[in-house]
């Protein structure tokens, strides 16, 4: 029996790197509580993943295998994952604070009629009791958060939680299921996945984003940078420059966009409104290319670079250029 249970998210047919992250943070919790790291995955292509988790330290993986599952929809997965958890009894469900896991974890968590800490930045045990930080008031402060009942479920914010190999022999079981068609539903009918290959802003190792200052809908210099940086960058915008139709809206950061945690954020021409830090504020390492001395992201920035972005990054490309190359 599992003591702890992460949900390892599949998406365009790979595991998302959540996955790794909770399953790294399940096993210290695990093995804090001196029990067993669960995984579970939905889907008919699930077991392939297996031995990938087991070298984040999962001992079981569930793989859930049932033509319902093979499509995300939110009644089925939720009826799935509150079924194994009902079955295996693990003491924490831990998910991923990502477009699904914000639609799965509290949909599960009704189910089963527990709470769920949403989007923490951190997890910690007090005894058996399972204590999340998460920020509050737009990045303003963190508070801690228990639930009460049983099973205690977080989701975990993407980025933050540290991914640690550990090796095991992990096994597979296989757990049928049929979803519960009695039960109002709706069917997903067509799936519009990015295809462009570009990394998820919120899975970013680092981002260059661009405001109002780009002055339109020529992103190239930040392309480039992203591009210098490696497969792990990608550009974001902020809502003016998305309002203004220069970048769609999945590329926006912000208090309405996504909230972003890569170890490196770049802000080109980026006033640092407090909806924009909201989203981007808890980046591990922030640089700021602004021509205004006293635009506020300087408050927030690490690094800050005061000059016209159109002078500076390509000077700043050319030089990343010759240190990474
Ligand atoms: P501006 O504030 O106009 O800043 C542009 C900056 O570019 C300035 O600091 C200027 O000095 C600099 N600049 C101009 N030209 C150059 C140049 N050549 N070189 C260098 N610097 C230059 N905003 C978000 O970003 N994300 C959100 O999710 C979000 N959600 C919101 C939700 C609500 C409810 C509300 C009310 C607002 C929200 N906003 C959000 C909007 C937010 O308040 C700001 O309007 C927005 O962030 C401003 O974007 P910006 O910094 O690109 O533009």
């Amino acid at each position: 029996m599992s003591k702890v249970m992460i949900y390892g998210e599949i998406k365009g047919g790979k595991l998302k790197k959540t996955a790794y992250e909770l399953a790294s943070e399940g096993r210290k919790l695990a093995d804090k509580l001196g029990g067993d790291l669960g995984a579970v995955i939905m889907g008919s292509a699930g077991e392939q993943f297996a031995p990938e988790l087991a070298r984040y330290g999962v001992d079981t993986v569930y793989v859930m295998e049932s033509s319902d599952l093979d499509t995300y929809n939110s009644e089925t997965y939720a009826q799935a994952l509150a079924k194994i958890v009902s079955e295996k009894k693990p003491e924490i469900v831990l998910l991923g604070h990502s477009m699904q896991g914000k639609d799965l974890a509290p949909r599960t968590a009704a189910k089963l009629g527990i709470g769920v800490i949403a989007d923490c930045v951190s997890l910690e045990l007090d005894g058996s009791t399972l204590v999340g930080t998460r920020p509050m008031y737009a990045g303003k402060c963190n508070a801690k958060w228990v639930t009460l009942g049983s099973p205690q479920m977080a989701s975990a914010r993407p980025n933050v939680l540290e991914v640690v190999e550990s090796a095991k022999a992990g096994a597979v079981e296989k757990v049928s299921f049929a979803a519960d068609t009695n039960r109002p539903t709706y069917t997903t009918k067509d799936l519009n996945l990015d295809t462009s290959g570009k990394v998820d802003l919120t899975e970013a190792e680092i981002i260059v984003s661009g405001g109002r200052g780009m002055g339109g809908n020529d992103f190239s210099l930040l392309e480039a940078m992203a591009a210098i940086f490696g497969p792990t960058a990608t550009v974001g915008a902020s809502r003016a420059a998305v309002d203004a139709g220069w970048r769609s809206h999945s590329d926006q950061v912000g208090q309405t966009g996504k909230t972003v945690t890569p170890n490196l954020y770049v802000a080109c021409g980026i006033s640092g409104s407090i909806q924009h830090l909201a989203g981007m504020g808890s980046s591990k390492v922030i640089v700021a290319i602004n021509k205004d001395p006293e635009a506020p992201i300087f408050t927030k920035a690490d690094y800050g670079i005061v000059g016209d972005l159109f002078k500076v990054v390509p000077e700043f490309n050319k030089e990343l250029e010759s240190l990474l190359k």
